[in-house]
């Protein structure tokens, strides 16, 4: 049926990449006979599922949204991935997404733009806007995303979906195209917060191909969204707005389904406290140097040998040459411009002023949150400051781009967990809102409860 759904309507939506009918089916045959065949499966055994395009599949192809691994076969699946084959989920398809998920429209992918299943002449956010869109359209019920600096929760805000960033670490990122490694984060996106922490659960879990991935007991997060979504679940949970968040050029229509929200909150037994952080005002400053900086480093691998396209300049040249071509062919504008910034920022002489100051003021952001959750167990905010703009909109200003992810950028300098559920849409465009719920590290399973009892 999801294929089908997928024929029908991803001509409009191009939430896809590439799909995998046959193996789908294979997949989902296979599930049937164990079934008849008496076997106990999980949960979610046979529920299709759609997999951004930044994790790597053997079945079907791992582009990242750059012409630069076009071709590329992956010789193993990503942990993520593995697990939820093991649970029986039935991978169906590659999602879109900005090239090495660079953005926040998906308009930076090669494969060109995905559209807002809301509003066709809407942008579904980035930078994992196929994966929100195909659960958004009804294409997919689940999707996996990544989020470096909000790709998982803005999308979901902009397509009225649910998607969750775990705690650094609680997921691993074996076979995730690595952006910028010490922020990136594989996670969850589905239509309910039950259905995002059922796939939570599935996916979470420390894997020896990770160094970073934490070794630590997860509770369930499907439990802590069943239990939340019981009456008055919230009774003396205290709920921080934090002023900084609430950025300059927030949406009227936002800003008004955000306090409803904070009513909901209030009515479920919460506890709603200020919150002044002052340097979260520079924490898009410091990302858009760390994570170009990190990107610079992690990109360096596309060198026209190792994977993907390769360019020959004509009348052959050196290998520097055929280098210079093939990056020159392959990558797109936004990931020149980050490559260049990064490269410039760790050069010798600039590192400390640039590099070094970042990671200075990104430590100054995990404190702040530290003394935060010091009187609060979640903070609140808008995930994104807008509703989604129109294709094109931004084009030719990165900036406009980069200031959007104010919200959602703190949680990936802190390493802690954050989602996005819908809380209605903006009278003045019909489009869906996103509330922003964070929490201390490890403390994912409290988004859940939280979301849940106001969904
Ligand atoms: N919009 C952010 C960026 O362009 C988010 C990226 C991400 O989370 N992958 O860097």
């Amino acid at each position: 049926a999801h294929l089908d759904r997928i024929a029908a309507v991803d001509g409009s939506v191009h939430a896809f990449l590439a799909t995998g009918e046959t193996s789908a089916l294979q997949a989902a045959r296979d599930i049937d006979a164990r079934r008849a065949a008496g076997e106990q499966l999980g949960e979610l055994a046979g529920v299709p599922l759609a997999i951004k395009d930044v994790l790597v599949t053997t079945d079907m192809p791992s582009t990242s949204g750059s012409k630069i691994l076009e071709g590329y076969r992956s010789p193993f699946d990503a942990t993520a991935v593995a697990k939820a084959r093991a649970a029986g989920l039935v991978a169906i398809g590659k999602t879109n997404m900005d090239e090495f998920a660079m953005g926040s429209s998906t308009e930076n992918s090669a494969y060109g733009p995905t559209r807002n299943p809301w509003n066709f002449d809407r942008i579904p956010g980035g930078s994992g806007g196929g994966s929100a869109a195909a659960v958004a359209a009804f294409e997919s019920p689940l999707a996996l995303g990544s989020d470096t600096g909000g790709s998982i929760r803005q999308p979901a805000a902009m397509t009225g979906s649910v998607g969750l960033k775990p705690t650094y670490g609680g997921v691993s990122r074996y076979g995730a195209i690595a952006l910028a490694s010490s922020l990136d984060q594989i996670g969850p996106c589905a239509r309910t917060v039950l259905d995002t922490a059922m796939l939570h659960d599935v996916i979470a879990g420390h894997d020896a191909h990770d160094s970073t991935s934490l070794d630590f007991a997860w509770p369930s997060m499907a439990a802590a969204a069943r239990e939340g979504a019981r009456d008055g679940s919230l009774t003396g949970l205290r709920v921080g707005v934090v002023k900084q968040l609430m950025v300059d050029g927030v949406q009227a229509g936002v800003k008004q389904r955000f306090a409803e929200a904070i009513d909901l909150l209030t009515a479920q037994g919460a506890e709603i406290v200020e919150i002044d952080a002052p340097h979260l005002e520079y924490a898009v400053a410091a990302y858009y140097l760390i994570l170009p900086a990190e990107a610079s480093s992690n990109l360096a691998k596309y060198d026209s040998v190792r994977f993907g396209l390769r360019v020959s300049p004509e009348g052959g040249g050196t290998v520097e040459d055929v280098m210079s071509a093939t990056r020159a062919a392959g990558f797109g504008a936004e990931a020149k411009r980050r490559i260049i910034l990064g490269t410039y920022a760790l050069s010798a002489g600039y590192y400390d002023a640039y590099y070094g100051s970042a990671q200075k003021v990104r430590t100054l952001i995990q404190r702040e949150f530290a003394r935060a959750f010091e009187q609060v167990d979640v903070i609140a905010s808008p995930t994104a400051p807008t509703t989604a703009w129109a294709l094109g909109e931004h084009a030719g200003d990165p900036l406009q781009d980069y200031l959007n992810d104010a919200t959602t950028i703190p949680a990936n300098l802190a390493g802690i967990p954050g989602l996005s559920l819908p809380i209605g849409t903006a009278p003045e465009d019909g489009l869906p809102v996103g509330l922003q719920l964070l929490a201390p590290a490890f403390q994912d399973a409290q988004l859940y409860r939280s979301g849940a009892a106001i969904e």
